[in-house]
C-alpha cells in the first residue's frame, strides 16, 4: 500500500478533537508535510493552547485564523496559505470543522438549522471554492494521470448520522439539523467529485467513527473510538484512495457507507 505523502495540508478546526489529531498524526509521519496549515477560528483563545504549544515546537505548523462560516475569513486564509506556498499548490484540504446541536425534531429552530448548515455544509463549499486554484496547482504539479490524496484532494469529514438509509444512533440523539447538514455535505462531496475530477482532484466524504471528542460526547453517551485510532484509520484509508473512490462515502475503516 502506498504511503500518504503530501507536501502541504490544510485542516479546518485544527485546535481540538479530530482536527488536532490530524495535525499530530501528520507530524508523526516518516516524511511529515513541509506545511501543515492548521485552521483555527480563535488562535489566541484558551481552546487553541495545545495547538499553539505544538506550533511553537514544529516550524512546519502554520496556524491560520479561519472561521469557516465567514467568507471574508476564508478568503484571507486562502491568501495567507498561498503566500506561504510560494508558487506551489495545496495537496490536501481536510474540511473537518463542524458543530452539532443535540436538538430533537420539536425543538429545532430556524437559527439552529441555519447555523449548523452554514458551518457543516456551506463552510466546506466555500473552502473548496477558495482553495480550488491551489488544489489545481498541486494536481498539475504532480506526475501521473490518476487521482490520489497525495496529489490533490478534498476530504469532507461527514458523519454516518447523515446517511439517509442507516439512521445510525437515532435512539440516542435525533440532532435533525446535524443529520440534514451532513446529508447535504455528502451530496456536496459527490458534486465536487464530479466537477473537480477533470482538474485531477479527488473528493471524498469520510465518517470518522464515533469518536471521543466534545462533539462525540454531546450525545450523552461515551463514544467508543479514540481520536488516535480514528485519525490513524482515516489516514490509512486516504492513502489507498484512487479515481475509483472519488465521490464515495467511506468510514475510518474503509467501509462503504450507504448514502
Ligand atoms: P470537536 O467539537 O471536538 O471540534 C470541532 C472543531 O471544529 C473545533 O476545532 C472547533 O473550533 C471547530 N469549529 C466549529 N465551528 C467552526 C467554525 N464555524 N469555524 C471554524 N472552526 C469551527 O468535534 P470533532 O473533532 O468531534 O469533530 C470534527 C468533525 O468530525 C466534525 O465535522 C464532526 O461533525 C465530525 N464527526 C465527529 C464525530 C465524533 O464522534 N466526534 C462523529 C462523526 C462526525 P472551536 O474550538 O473554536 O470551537
Amino acid at each position: 500500500m502506498a504511503e500518504l505523502s503530501v507536501r502541504s495540508v490544510l485542516v479546518t478546526g485544527a485546535n481540538r478533537g479530530i482536527g488536532l489529531g490530524f495535525v499530530q498524526h501528520f507530524l508523526r509521519m516518516p516524511k511529515p508535510p513541509q506545511w501543515i496549515f492548521a485552521g483555527c477560528r480563535d488562535p489566541k483563545g484558551q481552546r487553541a493552547q495545545e495547538l499553539q504549544n505544538l506550533a511553537s515546537k514544529h516550524s512546519n505548523i502554520i496556524i491560520i485564523p479561519l472561521e469557516v462560516s465567514d467568507p471574508a475569513s476564508i478568503k484571507a486564509a486562502a491568501a495567507k496559505v498561498g503566500e506561504h506556498l510560494g508558487g506551489s499548490g495545496l495537496n490536501l484540504l481536510i474540511n473537518n470543522a463542524g458543530m452539532v446541536k443535540a436538538n430533537i425534531l420539536e425543538t429545532e429552530t430556524l437559527e439552529d438549522m441555519s447555523e449548523v448548515y452554514t458551518t457543516n455544509t456551506i463552510g466546506p463549499l466555500l473552502m473548496a471554492q477558495a482553495f480550488l486554484p491551489l488544489l489545481k496547482k498541486a494536481a498539475q504539479g504532480s506526475p501521473g494521470s490518476g487521482l490520489s490524496c497525495s496529489k490533490a484532494a478534498i476530504v469532507n469529514i461527514s458523519s454516518i448520522a447523515g446517511s439517509i438509509s442507516s439512521f445510525f444512533g437515532w435512539d440516542i440523539v435525533q440532532g435533525t439539523s446535524y443529520r440534514c447538514s451532513k446529508a447535504a455535505l455528502n451530496m456536496l462531496s459527490k458534486c465536487q467529485s464530479l466537477a473537480y475530477k477533470e482538474h485531477g482532484i479527488l473528493c471524498v466524504a469520510l465518517h470518522p467513527g464515533w469518536v471521543q471528542t466534545d462533539l462525540g460526547a454531546a450525545a450523552g453517551h461515551p463514544p467508543p473510538t479514540t481520536v488516535d485510532d480514528s485519525v490513524q484509520g482515516m489516514l490509512k484509508v486516504l492513502s489507498t484512495l484512487s479515481e475509483k473512490e472519488t465521490g464515495t462515502f467511506l468510514d475510518w475503516e474503509g467501509n462503504v457507507i450507504p448514502w
